[in-house]
């Protein structure tokens, strides 16, 4: 230990050696010179003169600064400063995107970043933050870090004026000895909501797979006891089974194509297809339901080509969601025309396919939300109808990794007119 504690001695002697020699490097180059010119000026001999420089070197290791040495290393230190030295925390707190409050140790507000004056309002310096944030959380935050709390502490924040927000906050002292404190939040709400639509997500699907399962235990429960040896409930019951099977199975695809499109919204389909020719496709496809449901369907097709860059399975699968549904919900009107055009609405040239049914129609305040997951105007008719509430959130996925989007129109009594919109080739 003595031979370290020797060595770490020494090596502290130099350091502080080193240090004075080169503080007083200045005043000591001015006295070396000056020594040898009167040196050379022939008035001392060689031996005076190396002592006088010795002198001069030892008198600069040990010698304190000079005022005018100090004077020249503090404007070497100014000038050598980091950058980051020289910022000041106004700046560095006017470049954080979240909100950011500094305060000193009496609560007070000494500065608040423009993203905190956007979410929170103006806030005036010196104003007492426990008066600002009343909430029993902030307090016992703010007070916390006051109290000289270890470490950050944190705090869940929901402010609801004049929307409501979550956020994550944590408050610390900036460094012993400036008494001042940061008080920084963390926006959580899209977080949150995107944590939300999935929770509502899962129980929605297990809901919707849960309701055919549990009819098919109950009939077979049946089958097994009381209608046994009942030939004609067997068969009613055996009927209704399978219409949950293919309800399940359905579910289920719907859930898989939903998922796939998830997995890659950022990827553009990139093929060439002709609308005209997959609408067709899709006509010919739903002929045994049109006819079912005593439905005809007529053609508008305006002139020209109706290319646009895309996938034909998925662009497929958006006529043949829109013109089921036309069949299926429209069908007290008879009749549904798909019509397609050029047009220019959006700006840039873009091609409008249109599925109109005569059927009664959407009220109003459902437009807005029929493609959303799972939501139906009228549970049973949508079930009635082999259903799944998914058709319409698939449509509006695709088209919106095809740069389109979809359009509704509908009066009540009148019908309803589904719209797809997609850039022209
Ligand atoms: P679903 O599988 O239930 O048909 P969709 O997502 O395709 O699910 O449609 C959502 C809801 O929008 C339907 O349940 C229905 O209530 C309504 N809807 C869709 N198309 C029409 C239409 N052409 N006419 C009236 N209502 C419609």
């Amino acid at each position: 230990m003595s031979e370290t504690g020797t060595q770490t001695r020494a090596k502290r002697t130099a350091r502080i050696g080193a240090g004075r020699l080169y503080q007083n490097r200045w005043m000591l180059a001015a006295a070396i010179v000056a020594v040898l010119v009167v040196h050379f000026l022939g008035s001392t001999s060689q031996w005076v003169t190396a002592a006088a420089v010795l002198a001069l070197v030892l008198f600069a290791l040990v010698a304190p600064r000079t005022p005018a040495a100090k004077r020249m290393a503090d404007a070497a230190a100014r000038v050598e400063r980091s950058p980051l030295d020289r910022l000041s925390g106004e700046k560095l707190a006017a470049a954080v995107a979240d909100p950011l409050i500094i305060f000193d140790r009496d609560g007070a507000v000494v500065h608040a970043n423009a993203a905190a004056q956007r979410a929170f309002g103006a806030i005036r310096p010196e104003v007492p933050l426990l008066l600002m944030f009343r909430a029993p959380e902030m307090q016992a935050l703010i007070e916390g870090a006051l109290a000289g709390g270890n470490g950050p502490q944190g705090a869940d924040y929901i402010e609801r004026v004049p929307f409501e927000r979550v956020y994550r906050v944590t408050a610390y002292a900036v460094e012993r000895g400036t008494g001042l404190f940061v008080l920084a939040f963390r926006d959580q709400s899209e977080a949150r909501r995107i944590d939300r639509m999935r929770a509502d997500f899962i129980a929605n699907a297990s809901h919707e797979l849960r309701t055919p399962l549990a009819s098919i235990a109950g009939f077979v429960e049946t089958l097994r006891g009381p209608a046994r040896n009942d030939a004609n409930a067997r068969d009613q019951f055996l009927q209704i089974m399978q219409n949950q099977t293919g309800r399940m199975a359905r579910l289920i695809d719907d859930l898989l194509s939903l998922s796939r499109l998830e997995m890659k919204p950022h990827v553009k389909p990139g093929g060439r297809v002709d609308l005209r020719q997959t609408v067709e496709s899709v006509i010919a496809s739903l002929a045994p339901l049109a006819a079912d449901t005593g439905v005809v369907v007529d053609r508008e097709f305006g002139e020209g080509s109706f290319e646009v860059e895309g996938d034909r399975d998925e662009l497929f699968q958006v006529f043949q969601n829109l013109l089921e549904n036309a069949c299926k919900y429209g069908q007290s009107g008879g009749r549904v025309i798909v019509s397609m055009r050029h047009s220019m609405e959006g700006g840039e040239p873009e091609i409008e396919a249109t599925v109109r049914d005569f059927g009664p129609g959407i009220p109003a305040e459902h437009i807005p939300r029929v493609t959303e997951r799972f939501y139906r105007v009228d549970l049973e008719t949508s079930r009635a109808q082999k259903g799944t509430g998914l058709g319409l959130s698939i449509v509006k996925h695709i088209l919106s990794r095809h740069n389109g989007r979809l359009s509704i129109k509908s009066e009540l009594g009148e019908g309803t007119a589904f719209s797809v919109h997609l850039p022209a080739r």
